[in-house]
């Protein structure tokens, strides 16, 4: 059994999806968690419909004075802050040959340095105060170019915040902070029907492509990612886990 008790924790883009599942995961275990989304209203929402033990906040991790404000607002407010879980992202479907430049900067922007700028500021508060964890969601788009749908950006900024993992690792370890990610295969959530799960057939070609033959609920990476974020993997820093149902297999 995993115990977080006393433990404060914060899930970017917690306000539904992959997010939402992993704070109520957290709580399970005994957890205070922030909510912090761009979306603030869905954010405090969330938090009614998960509480006890819940808190929504904004932020927009993009701008690295909102992620800087929350880490101190958090710290002040509940006097310390042990798991950083960097969920917040987006994604646009479309070819690289079609991609428009606002459409590229804006998902590097959320989806690579988002992660660095809460990685960053959530570091710096804990490499000064005994320890944490941190955990960057990464994706199979990293390993794999996906078909039939494709997006070079967020593919290229998912393997970059894996990589993240290993190098703040790294650096970090004798600081006590641990920093891994989970590369989610094709999960239940809102962000597929950005990238066709509204169209038969491309969820017809998803799951023959998935050995396990079926999408993933929220609540089974959520597990992976609490795990990484308690002291049950105290010896895992710098990793990548891939809880894709076998597509990465
Ligand atoms: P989702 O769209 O349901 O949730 C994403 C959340 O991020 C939303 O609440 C949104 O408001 C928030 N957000 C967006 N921009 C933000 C910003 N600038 N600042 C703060 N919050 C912001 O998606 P999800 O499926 O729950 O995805 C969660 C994470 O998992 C994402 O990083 C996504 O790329 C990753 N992922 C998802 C899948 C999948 O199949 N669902 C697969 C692999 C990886």
């Amino acid at each position: 059994m995993i115990d977080l008790s006393g433990k404060i924790a914060v899930v970017t883009g917690g306000a539904r999806g992959i997010g939402a599942a992993t704070t109520s995961q957290l709580v399970a275990c005994g957890a205070q968690v922030v909510i912090a989304d761009v979306r603030q209203d869905a954010a405090e929402e969330a938090a009614r419909r998960l509480a006890p033990g819940v808190h929504g906040r904004y932020v927009d991790v993009t701008d690295s004075s909102s992620v800087r404000e929350l880490v101190e607002s958090v710290a002040a407010e509940f006097g310390r802050l042990d798991i950083w879980i960097n969920n917040a992202g987006i994604v646009e479907d479309s070819l690289a040959l079609d991609l428009a430049d606002d459409v590229w900067q804006r998902t590097i922007d959320v989806d690579l340095t988002g992660t660095f700028y809460g990685a960053r500021e959530a570091g710096r508060y804990m490499c000064a105060h005994g320890g944490g964890a941190v955990v960057n969601i990464s994706s199979i788009a990293a390993y794999r170019a996906t078909r039939p749908e494709h997006h070079v950006a967020y593919d290229v900024a998912k393997i970059g915040v894996a990589h993240m993992a290993k190098v703040l690792a790294s650096e970090w370890a004798t600081a006590g902070v641990r920093v891994n990610a989970v590369a989610p295969g094709y999960t239940n959530t809102d962000i597929l029907k950005d990238v066709g799960a509204n169209n038969p057939e491309i969820m017809k070609s998803w799951l023959s492509q998935i050995p396990q033959g079926r999408l993933i609920d929220p609540e089974e990476i959520a597990r992976v990612v609490t795990f990484l974020a308690s002291d049950a993997a105290s010896s895992i820093t710098g990793q990548v886990v891939h809880a894709d149902a076998g597509f990465t297999a």
